[in-house]
C-alpha cells in the first residue's frame, strides 16, 4: 500500500531552473507568495547578484536553501581537472555563503574516456575538496544522471556506481541526491535508496516526471503527473531508508517556461500535493 499524499508545503523546495525566466529576486517572491519556502539556487541565478546581495535575498525572506546547483566536471584533462576543483571550492564557498546545505555534483564525463577512467578521476576530484566542503560545512551530493548523459555530462549513472564512490570516499560529507528522472527505471532502486539510507547519505530527492511523448530530454521535462514515474512509489522508498528532508521540484521544461510563471508555480504546487 502506498503512502499518502502531502498535506501540505512545508517540504517543498523548488530548483530555480524550474522558473528560469525569474531572476533570483523574482523567484524567492513568487514562491513565498506560492507558499514555498523551500529554494535549490542554481549558479547561474546567483551569479548577477553576487554571494552578498543572494545571501541578503534569501535570508530576508526567510528561505531555506537545500542545495545550491551545480559542481562537479571533475573529469579531463591534467589542467582541467585542476581548473575544475578550484571551481568546485569557489562552488563550495558560494553555497556556504547563501546557507546552501549541499552542493549537487554533475560529476562529468569525458567523450573517449572509458567510464571506468572517469569515475576514477570523478573520485580524485571528490577527495581533493573534501577539506574545503569540511571547512564550508557544505555536504556535496553526487546525483546519478539517466545513460543517456553518460558520453559527456556525467559517468555516474546509477545509484549503485554513486554508492561505490562514496563508500570509497568514506566521508559522511559525500552522499547522494536521488532525482526520479534519472533512476526510476533501475531495476536496484529499492535496495539502493535502502543502502544509501541507511548510511544516512541520500542527501537530496528531486522531483519531475518522464513524459513518454517527451520531445526533448533534456528541456521537456514533465510536472509530476504527466509522466509515468511512481514518484509516490519512491518517495515512500527515501523516507522508508530515513529520508525526511526537502523534496525538491526541478523541471526543465522549454514549455512551462513560456507560461506566466506565477501560474506555472500554481500548477507545480498543486502537483506536488496531488503526485508526491
Ligand atoms: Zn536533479
Amino acid at each position: 500500500m502506498s503512502i499518502a499524499p502531502l498535506t501540505d508545503l512545508s517540504r517543498c523546495a523548488i530548483h530555480t531552473f524550474t522558473t528560469k525566466p525569474l531572476n533570483l529576486a523574482q523567484a524567492v517572491s513568487a514562491y513565498q507568495a506560492a507558499g514555498v519556502t523551500g529554494i535549490s539556487v542554481w549558479r547561474q541565478h546567483l551569479e548577477p547578484y553576487g554571494c552578498t546581495e543572494a545571501a541578503r535575498i534569501l535570508a530576508d525572506a526567510g528561505m531555506s536553501v537545500p542545495a545550491y546547483v551545480r559542481g562537479g566536471f571533475f573529469t579531463g584533462s591534467e589542467s582541467e581537472r585542476g581548473a575544475s576543483i578550484d571551481d568546485n571550492k569557489r562552488c563550495l564557498d558560494e553555497a556556504a555563503a547563501i546557507g546552501a546545505d549541499q552542493v549537487v555534483l554533475v560529476v562529468g564525463a569525458t567523450p573517449g574516456m572509458p567510464l571506468a577512467d572517469a569515475r576514477n578521476q570523478v573520485t580524485d576530484g571528490i577527495a581533493a575538496c573534501l577539506d574545503h566542503a569540511r571547512g564550508c560545512g557544505v555536504k556535496l551530493a553526487i546525483e546519478p544522471l539517466h545513460p543517456m548523459y553518460a558520453g559527456d555530462k556525467s559517468c555516474v549513472n546509477s545509484m549503485r556506481q554513486a554508492r561505490e564512490i562514496w563508500q570509497e570516499l568514506g566521508d559522511p560529507l559525500v552522499g547522494v541526491a536521488v532525482d526520479v528522472y534519472h533512476v526510476w527505471f533501475d531495476q536496484d532502486l529499492a535496495e539502493e535508496i535502502r543502502l544509501a539510507g541507511a548510511d544516512q547519505r541520500i542527501f537530496g530527492f528531486h522531483v519531475c516526471d518522464w513524459k513518454c511523448d517527451t520531445n526533448n530530454l533534456l528541456l521537456d521535462r514533465g510536472l509530476m503527473g504527466e509522466g509515468c514515474i511512481d514518484i509516490r512509489g519512491i518517495r515512500q522508498l527515501v523516507e522508508s531508508a530515513g529520508f525526511a528532508g526537502w523534496i525538491e521540484v526541478e523541471i526543465f521544461s522549454s514549455t512551462h517556461w513560456a507560461k506566466t510563471q506565477t501560474d506555472w508555480l500554481s500548477e507545480v504546487t498543486a502537483a506536488y500535493l496531488a503526485e508526491v
